[in-house]
């Protein structure tokens, strides 16, 4: 098995029109603010559960939001379960159709990652460029090898992972992409992770954003990411 074949990305299907949207007014948002630089506000953490609207249409299996969080109808859950796959946990999510009717929404979970695989390896070209010392905004430069992504030494060995800065990249490895092709399941895309492209810059914001808080902490607080 080849380097590029061994972990994948996995990420929302080429068409966007089953991609649910955030109900108005029904998810509510951290707001950081900074008391050193004013640029600095922005939005943190989610507090409230993850609240979407579906567009009339068969439901997916995978269903992915404008902001890239991965929602899960139980056969997915099943499927994780059976195989035993590790590296995330499922929070409850609530759904409705965009435009009323009887028909009831399928029940969905958000996956969070929490599987770890530490900082991208510099090997990739991501280095930090700023920091800032009060709110802990931080950018990083983008990837320019995405085959050096990922420092294997630092892998936790879970089926589902995260590399920092990139908390929006659900990596998998090579036993997740071979059951969800073989569930035949629609609502998402696997690709090599030497297909990653990125521009610009990366403002990832802090772990304690996209992960349980306990985990954010055991894993972040070291790396001044927490
Ligand atoms: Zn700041």
């Amino acid at each position: 098995m080849g380097r590029t074949n061994q972990f994948w990305h996995l990420t929302y299907p080429e068409s966007t029109s089953g991609q649910a949207q955030w109900l108005r007014g029904a998810v509510e948002l951290e707001s950081v603010t900074c008391s050193l630089t004013p640029d600095h506000q922005r939005a943190g953490k989610r507090l409230s559960t993850l609240t979407v609207t579906l567009p009339n249409r068969p439901v997916d299996e995978i269903v992915w939001t404008w902001y890239s969080e991965c929602l899960i109808q139980e056969s997915v859950v099943r499927l994780f379960e059976s195989h035993g796959f590790t590296g995330y946990e499922l929070q409850p999510a609530q759904a409705v159709y965009r435009h009323a009717g009887n028909r009831r929404p399928p029940v969905l979970r958000e996956l969070l990652v929490t599987g770890w695989s530490g900082m991208a390896a510099p090997e990739s070209g991501i280095r930090l460029l700023q920091r800032c010392p009060v709110c802990r905004h931080a950018v990083y430069s983008c990837f320019a090898v995405a085959d050096n992504l990922i420092d294997k030494s630092k892998w936790d060995g879970s089926d589902f992972f995260m590399v920092w800065p990139l908390p929006n990249f659900i990596f998998v490895t090579d036993r997740v992409c071979q059951a969800l092709r073989t569930a035949g399941f629609r609502g998402f895309r696997l690709m090599p992770v030497s297909s990653l492209r990125c521009e610009g810059t990366l403002t990832p914001g802090r772990l304690s954003y996209v992960m349980p808080e306990d985990r954010a902490r055991r894993l972040g607080e070291a790396l001044g990411i927490f």
